[in-house]
């Protein structure tokens, strides 16, 4: 690996691209003549290695491992890269550049633990599902003093805090991938670096608290990831003038509300449930009459209670030192305990039917009365906001009497707005602490955490929205790296052709478009009384069919085509959840209780309610609080996201899951592949290599060519031995540049070299 290592990778001096190199396998006539090695795809899809033994006319020899010998078609070939460059540490080093090579390289690295990988600006990670040796004191500090350079999401942590203070810039490090792939361990590591900056009063200490509080109640084992985030976060961590941690400032987004009443099987609720089931002590236990998680319906129902090599009651202590870090007084955990018990009791009020139109009212039960206990109302008061609604029509207000599914409705949308609400008010308190710092530089570096895409078999409205994410941040990775090769290009001079980059803006513009784009109709439908998710398919399909990146299924399902691949979503729910409405009634109720939280909640959702409404028609669904649409509330998020990271300079962190199963040691070829696609790794590297991504200086290139030479030119100086060289060589004039000090190359020809010196 002398060679790779060697190797200058720094990027700054790249020129740029002349040719439209469109294809991934950049294999000229030239090169295939040459090579030795060459990957060959199996019918199973996997690729194999295979050494070329001869080639006549169109067909080629090959010898695969143990012993076994084919003959192929040459144009299915695909080079594989001398061996000197296995595992070289950035893919822009690779000479050939093919999907086969990205991932034999990736694959190499993760065997020896070697996890992370540059691809040309970007950070690739690939989740290890094991404690690998990478972290640590002694590391951070060999990344400080700079005496380690192999890729490290430390590296790009110091990067980042150099980036701020030299060029008085605010930076980012922007992380994604899928559910499972590492992100918010990755953002945790990055965490570590830059606190380990210090901060004085334990300001540091405190950011770091924040991740076992916002994990237990925003986190969950899905069956994708026992600790799946089920929000996005963007933490903002300040500095002062000396480059010290000064306070910090946490935004989350849209969190997934459905999951406190309704999860799959094998999955789980919030892990704050189950840690207080568990841990909670006993006098904790008697305030709030609280039983074992299998007692609540809310958590019995995917049957999953447990999460291997977890102790819930261990978790629930951590949580609670956390808060008490967090300044989140004794008293307030107490009240946030006693709203997680009365969700969980909600879920256990049941109905019985009062009359023979099919109307219900609660049981007063132990549930019901435990619920009006703990967030300090009156049990009457309870009873009717579950059987009754209040609805304005005009002037009026009539009462309408609820049916079983609508007194349920009622339930769980009480429920999920008071753990929704609980989880708002919980970051606010954090923010309140984190807050100290008052000399503010204005300085900061920001970490986002953000869901990846999604395409599962069932799309619903959490993955409409979560895609949409994802577009916008890929256009902002997209644009960023575009431009960051264009003012490198300009800077030196050269001149330049414009490369192509692969626009999402088409696919935004399918979502984003007034009025008649996926959002607007959406809204649309939401306000109208009558609007069923049925009505929302076909409305999508009579106004987008013509937009290319949209198509109409049967019945509820259409089709977006992402960057990323297509996903058939099924509008269930869509209109529901995008309303989210929660009944006044609801809202009076929490207002009039005796607790604190309730009646911040109350407050809260008032003043939401009082923001703008959907559209301008009044009364969707009969309920009376009016508020944002959901859909429209995060596309204003994200458009602020985008403005704020538009001001910093990012740092990009692409983490992959190797396997669907959370196991070590196992690499699935295929499911890499797909996630390198999906973001956009192999193309960056594309375009980053279209300039000169080699470099070597004259020395060493002419002491490990030189003796190929034909001539003697045993005296001459490095340069003459470099020039002679690449003349022998025929490498054509545009494949290379002469700088002051080294030889500047585009990809795929010292590859030619290396061959040849390895035959001679
Ligand atoms: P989601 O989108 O579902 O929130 P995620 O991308 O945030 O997923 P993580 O929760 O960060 O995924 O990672 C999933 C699991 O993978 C972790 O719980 C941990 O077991 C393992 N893991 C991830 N990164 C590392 C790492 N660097 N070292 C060791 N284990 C890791
Ligand atoms: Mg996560």
């Amino acid at each position: 690996q002398s060679l790779a290592n060697d190797m200058d990778t720094d990027a700054a001096t790249v020129t740029l691209p002349q040719s439209d190199e469109r294809r991934w396998s950049d294999t000229s006539a030239y090169a295939r003549k040459k090579i030795l090695q060459s990957w060959i795809q199996l019918p199973n899809g996997k690729w194999e290695l295979g050494k070329i033994l001869s080639t006549s006319g169109e067909e080629s020899v090959l010898s695969l491992a143990e012993g076994k010998v084919i003959k192929v078609m040459s144009e299915t070939l695909v080079p594989a890269n001398p061996d000197i460059l296995d595992g070289v540490d950035d893919l822009m080093q690779l000479s050939y550049l093919n999907e086969p090579s990205v991932l034999y390289n990736l694959n190499y690295r993760y065997n020896e633990d070697m996890i992370y990988t540059k691809a040309g600006p970007v950070l690739v990670a690939v989740n290890p599902f094991k404690e690998v040796p990478l972290y640590g004191n002694r590391y951070i500090e060999a990344y400080m003093k700079r005496s380690n350079d192999s890729p490290h999401v430390y590296a790009i942590a110091d990067t980042a805090i150099r980036e701020m203070i030299r060029d008085e810039v605010n930076q980012s490090i922007i992380i994604s991938g899928e559910s499972g792939a590492g992100k918010t361990e990755t953002a945790k590591i990055a965490m570590q670096y830059l606190a380990a900056l210090g901060g004085g009063s334990g300001i540091e200490y405190e950011i770091l608290k924040t991740n076992p509080i916002l994990e237990a109640f925003g986190n969950a084992k899905t069956l994708r990831n026992d600790n799946s985030s089920r929000f996005g976060k963007l933490i903002e961590i300040h500095f002062s003038e000396t480059g010290k941690i000064s306070g910090a400032q946490v935004q989350t987004f849209l969190l997934e509300k459905s999951r406190v009443v309704q999860c799959a099987e094998g999955e789980r609720s919030y892990h704050i449930f189950y840690q207080l089931c568990a841990g909670a002590s006993p006098p904790l236990r008697e305030k709030l009459n609280l039983k074992s998680a299998r007692e609540y319906k809310y958590l019995g129902q995917s049957n999953c209670y447990s999460i291997n090599g977890v102790d819930d009651a261990e978790r629930f202590h951590t949580v609670k030192e956390a808060l008490d870090i967090v300044h989140v007084s004794k008293e307030d955990q107490e009240s946030v305990f006693a709203m997680l018990a009365a969700v969980l009791w909600l879920g256990n009020v049941s109905f019985t039917v009062i009359d023979n139109e099919n109307h219900v009212e609660p049981v007063a039960d132990e549930s019901l009365s435990t619920v009006a206990k703990l967030i300090g109302c009156n049990i009457n008061e309870l009873k009717l906001s579950l059987s009754k609604r209040n609805m304005r029509v005009g002037k009026d207000t009539i009462v309408q009497k609820l049916t079983l599914p609508q007194a349920i409705d009622a339930r769980d949308a009480l429920a999920k707005s008071i753990y929704s609400c609980l989880f708002d008010w919980l970051v606010e308190q954090i923010n309140k602490s984190l807050a100290v710092g008052k000399r503010r530089t204005g300085r900061s570096i920001s970490i986002l955490d953000i869901y990846g895409f999604e395409s599962f078999d069932k799309n619903s409205f959490e993955q409409f929205c979560i895609n949409y994410a994802n577009e916008r941040l890929q256009q902002h990775f997209n644009r960023h790296l575009f431009k960051l090769e264009q003012e490198e290009y300009i800077q030196d001079g050269i001149d330049w052709t414009r490369v192509d980059f692969e626009d999402n803006q088409d696919c935004l513009s399918l979502f984003e478009k007034k009025p008649l784009g996926l959002l607007s109709l959406l809204d649309e439908e939401s306000t109208f009384p009558n609007g069923t998710d049925l009505t929302l398919a076909n409305k999508l399909k009579q106004h987008l069919l013509s937009n290319s990146c949209f198509r109409g299924d049967r019945g509820k399902l259409f089709t977006v085509v992402h960057y990323a691949g297509e996903v058939t979503y099924e509008t269930t729910g869509f209109l529901e959840k995008n309303r989210d409405l929660l009944h006044l009634d609801s809202i009076q109720l929490l207002s009039s209780c005796s607790c604190h939280l309730p009646q911040a909640f109350a407050s809260s959702m008032l003043i939401q309610s009082e923001k703008p409404v959907v559209g301008s028609l009044h009364k969707a669904g009969g309920a009376d609080s009016q508020r944002l649409s959901v859909a429209t509330k995060f596309k204003g998020q994200l458009f602020q996201l985008m403005q704020r990271l538009g001001n910093t300079t990012p740092h990009f962190i692409r983490c992959i899951k190797p396997n669907n199963v959370q196991s070590p040691g196992l690499y699935e070829q295929g499911l890499v592949l797909q996630q390198l696609r999906c973001c956009g790794v192999l193309e960056v590297v594309r375009i980053s290599r279209s300039g000169f991504p080699t470099r070597m200086s004259h020395q060493k290139f002419a002491r490990r060519y030189g003796f190929l030479l034909v001539e003697n030119f045993a005296d001459k100086d490095p340069l003459s031995v470099s020039v002679a060289i690449l003349h022998q060589f025929n490498i054509l004039p545009e494949m290379y540049q002469v700088g002051y000090t080294k030889l500047f190359f585009r990809t795929g020809q010292i590859g030619v070299l290396e061959d040849t010196r390895n035959r001679t």
